[in-house]
């Protein structure tokens, strides 16, 4: 799940790009190399007009993406390699690192034939509360929520208030207005409960989402014995840290080694902040990161990264390939780094 700061990249990316300036611009702020940020890539997405589709890339262009950065001169390294690049300043040459958030079944099926086809390493940040069902992806069933009904009542703190959904319109903005709902209104600790009692008052199944499209602990087993790949952590319950207290934090983002030591046999050295943006993750929680003892932790603050990071490796910020850029000029203009400034105010060292 990422943010809603994607109409600046946007504006970013095709200022860059239609101007020339991303090839110009490339010695300045290239940066030494990047982190790649993927959800989903299947051919065949269960929802082709869904709100979330830009969580969903195609195989095909994870395939063209990383043999056009491969000739372009990037080496393809896993997750710990890459911390040690960074920490070396980037000697050895432009690297990337392929990372993928929240475990989707996918990841199995359709992504990693592609990158073995390339020798590519691959992180999966897992939150064992969306596998076990004590966190939902609740983006999905609010769409789920929103299809099925012609109208529905939030409890707000200003008493009930009524959403139309009967057209497509209004469903779109019925979506935006649960999205605030839920990341703004109803407590973290609070959203899963409102959550299925708003799905069941509808007939929504809200474990639906995740046991269709997330790995079983047994599929997650099997892709982390695979040579290419690195199990990391993203908290429990795929939690919006900042709007946790902080003992409350500090267990999301400890307790889930555990958890995962449990179930894999291995604890993870590697953590994503789950939403990743602003209101999601700050200092304190890069600061609950380290103290966990992670080697690396991941936003999705856009940037590439840059020498600097080696006093930053848990503020790292990652580049999207998301179903919105699906064209190889929009990722090589991210790649330049001309996006990176343009995206975050000014700044060249993208970190909290
Ligand atoms: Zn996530």
């Amino acid at each position: 799940m990422i943010d809603g700061g994607e109409a600046i990249r946007k504006l970013a990316l095709n200022v860059a790009r239609y101007t020339g300036l991303a090839p110009l611009a490339r010695p300045f702020v290239g940066g030494i190399g990047a982190i790649l940020m993927l959800h989903r890539v299947t051919a065949t997405p269960e929802k082709p007009d869904s709100v979330n589709r830009h969580l969903n890339i195609a195989p095909s262009f994870l395939d063209a993406v990383i043999a056009d950065m491969k000739a372009g001169g990037y080496a393809f390294v896993s997750m710990d390699e890459a911390v040690e690049r960074i920490k070396a300043g980037g000697k050895g040459g432009r690297f990337a690192t392929i990372t993928a958030d929240d475990a989707y079944r996918d990841n199995m099926t359709e992504a990693l034939p592609v990158l073995e086809k390339h020798g590519a390493p691959l992180t999966i940040y897992v939150a064992p509360g969306l596998i076990d069902g004590s966190a939902h992806l609740w983006w999905d069933v609010v769409e789920d929520i929103v299809k099925a009904c012609d109208r529905l009542t939030l409890a707000t703190s200003n008493g009930p208030a009524v959403i139309d959904c009967a057209t497509p319109a209004r469903k779109h903005q019925a979506i935006a207005r649960l999205h605030a709902y839920f990341t703004t209104e109803v407590r973290e600790e609070d959203l899963r409960t409102v959550l299925r009692g708003l799905a069941a008052s509808h007939g929504v199944d809200a474990d639906a989402p995740r046991l269709r499209t997330l790995m079983t602990w047994d599929e997650i087993r099997a892709v982390a014995a695979h040579p290419l790949v690195t199990i990391g952590a993203h908290t429990i319950n795929h939690s919006n840290l900042k709007r946790l207290s902080e003992a409350d934090a500090r267990r999301e983002i400890g307790a889930v080694k555990d958890m995962l030591r449990t179930g894999l046999g291995e604890e993870p050295s590697h953590f994503a902040y789950p939403y990743g943006y602003a209101s999601a993750v700050g200092c304190r929680e890069v600061g609950f990161a380290r103290d966990a003892g992670y080697a690396s932790a991941v936003t999705t603050r856009h940037g590439v990264l840059r020498a600097e990071h080696a006093g930053f490796l848990h503020a790292l910020p990652r580049i999207s390939v998301n179903g919105r850029y699906q064209s190889l000029a929009h990722i090589r203009t991210m790649l330049s780094g001309v996006t990176t400034p343009l995206a975050n105010a000014g700044k060249m060292l993208v970190t909290v």
